[in-house]
């Protein structure tokens, strides 16, 4: 059983066909699919399910802490399994293909208490970007 799927039973989260399938194809490493690929691939192993089962499914799984949604300027959000495990992103400003990476040091503690104005600061989300090595051959 992947790593998603494992999460999602511990929490008793009804496992109906439809969300299982969605499970699985959101589960792996550096997994980030847009909401129509989701469904694309979820069509491959039930070909009956239906587009709003999937958009349903993913917010259900945003609510549920399991799943990260992550905008990337001006593309579709994309849809992330490594909900658990703090990370950033690096992405490939040619083609859209995103990795996930892990920068030395805590990016909360890099902003000075002089630019917090007071928030009590809980999250950052930093984007690294590039060509990737496919886009850099071309
Ligand atoms: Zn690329
Ligand atoms: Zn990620």
């Amino acid at each position: 059983m992947s790593d998603l799927l494992a999460r999602l039973r511990e929490q008793g989260w009804r496992l109906t066909a439809q969300r299982r399938v969605v499970a699985e194809v959101l589960d792996g490493e550096h997994v980030h699919l847009t909401a129509d690929e989701v469904h694309a691939r979820a069509v491959g192993l039930l070909p009956e399910i239906s587009r709003a089962t999937v958009y349903n499914t993913l917010g259900e799984l945003v609510s549920l802490g399991e799943v990260l949604e992550v905008s990337t300027d001006g593309r579709a959000k994309r849809y992330d399994p490594n909900a658990h495990h703090s990370h950033q992103h690096l992405i490939c400003s040619s083609c859209g293909t995103i990795r996930d990476v892990h920068p030395s040091g805590d990016p909360l503690a890099a902003l000075p208490a002089a630019e917090r104005f007071g928030f009590a600061v809980s999250g950052a989300e930093i984007t690294y970007r590039g060509l990737c090595p496919d886009c850099r051959a071309h």
